[in-house]
């Protein structure tokens, strides 16, 4: 009986295989073309024990990361200012505070309002100040378990959050037990209240979501809510006096040379794409799709612009930031349909 059972299962299995060869589908998994990594795309080795790797900057200043989430807390002379609450970090965030002190969390910090980045942040004690730009508070109040049928969090882990109670519009400086931070809004890029958080003693500046250290942004110019105001926070950033950056991802932190790199790798784009939109004829590719339907005019339109960018950008990038031939067509995308519409 149990021979008969394995004989099934192997039928079922290399018929599988053979019916999905015979109709082009190749199932294996070595067929997702990966790239390779750059060595500069690469990390500090995470503990595999812990899960998690925590490190004095210096000063005080630490950052903590489970080798895609990144987030920093600085030790006071009585407490700990924390900044985000990645759920992939998740019970991890307390281990790895109290293995450096016993001071408690007097101060919590919300980057911006993505679950993905503060939704453990009800591991935190209640009674800390929580603060937040005034737009982050907004959607962080919208977005609470209001009976909606995925809650906050659903899918990246965590929940609800403290709501932010001392929230401002252009700059916050916080004082507390010999450290300082200096909150600022730099305006909308990422999302709307994306600020940047600024360490002047320990020269550590952290902003969520921009900068990619070693990699291409994550994809669509990392889902940004505004592209004019995205782009722009390269040249803000650098504005500040920094030797370290925590990005909020992936594998390290970065310095202002990370900046420099990938702005030249956006202002790249933006002139491939703008190439792209001058040279692909609207009217040859109607000649294939006809015009009634439309939106298969326009896609292919679009989709050819997009492709031309990428080759354009990919001839001088593609081995040197980590994911260029996987997300620079979905950067170009995003930049060409502003540069049209914008
Ligand atoms: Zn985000």
């Amino acid at each position: 009986m149990k021979n008969i059972v394995i004989l099934v299962l192997i039928v079922l299995v290399v018929g599988g295989y053979f019916y999905n060869r015979d109709n082009g589908l190749d199932v294996t998994p070595e067929s997702v073309e990966i790239s390779t990594i750059p060595e500069t795309a690469k990390g500090p080795e995470i503990p595999q024990d812990k899960g998690y790797l925590v490190e004095e900057i210096n000063d005080g200043l630490y950052w903590l990361t489970d080798g895609t989430y990144q987030m920093m807390f600085l030790v006071t002379s009585f407490g700990v200012i924390v900044v985000d609450a990645p759920p992939s970090i998740g019970e991890n965030i307390l281990v790895a505070i109290a293995e450096v002190t016993d001071n408690p969390i007097t101060h919590v910090i919300y980057s911006h309002h993505h679950a993905d980045h503060i939704a453990a942040a009800n591991l935190y004690p209640a009674n800390a100040v929580y603060l937040a730009h005034n737009d982050t508070a907004t959607m962080i109040n919208r977005s609470q378990n209001d009976g909606r049928e995925f809650p906050f969090g659903t899918f990246v882990g965590g929940g609800d959050v403290p709501k932010p109670n001392v929230t401002f519009n252009t700059n916050y400086v916080l004082i507390s037990g010999g450290q300082r931070v200096n909150l600022t809004y730099l305006g909308t890029n990422h999302s709307p209240g994306n600020i940047l958080i600024y360490a002047p003693q320990q020269k550590v500046a952290m902003i969520v979501d921009v900068i990619f250290p070693g990699w291409v942004p994550f994809m669509d110019l990392a889902v940004s809510d505004d592209v004019n105001g995205y782009l722009a926070a390269h040249d803000q950033i650098l504005a500040f006096d920094f030797d370290t950056l925590i990005a909020g991802h992936l594998t390290r932190l970065g310095t202002k040379e990370d900046v420099e790199l990938q702005k030249e790798y956006l202002s790249d784009i933006k002139a491939n794409a703008t190439t792209a939109l001058q040279e692909v004829d609207l009217m040859a590719v109607a000649e294939e799709t006809g015009f009634e339907n439309q939106w298969a005019l326009f896609g292919t339109y679009l989709d050819e612009v997009n492709q031309q960018c990428a080759d354009l950008t990919l001839g001088k990038w593609a081995t040197r930031l980590g994911g260029a031939p996987e997300f620079t067509k979905s950067q170009c995308a995003r930049i060409a349909e502003s540069l049209r519409i914008n």
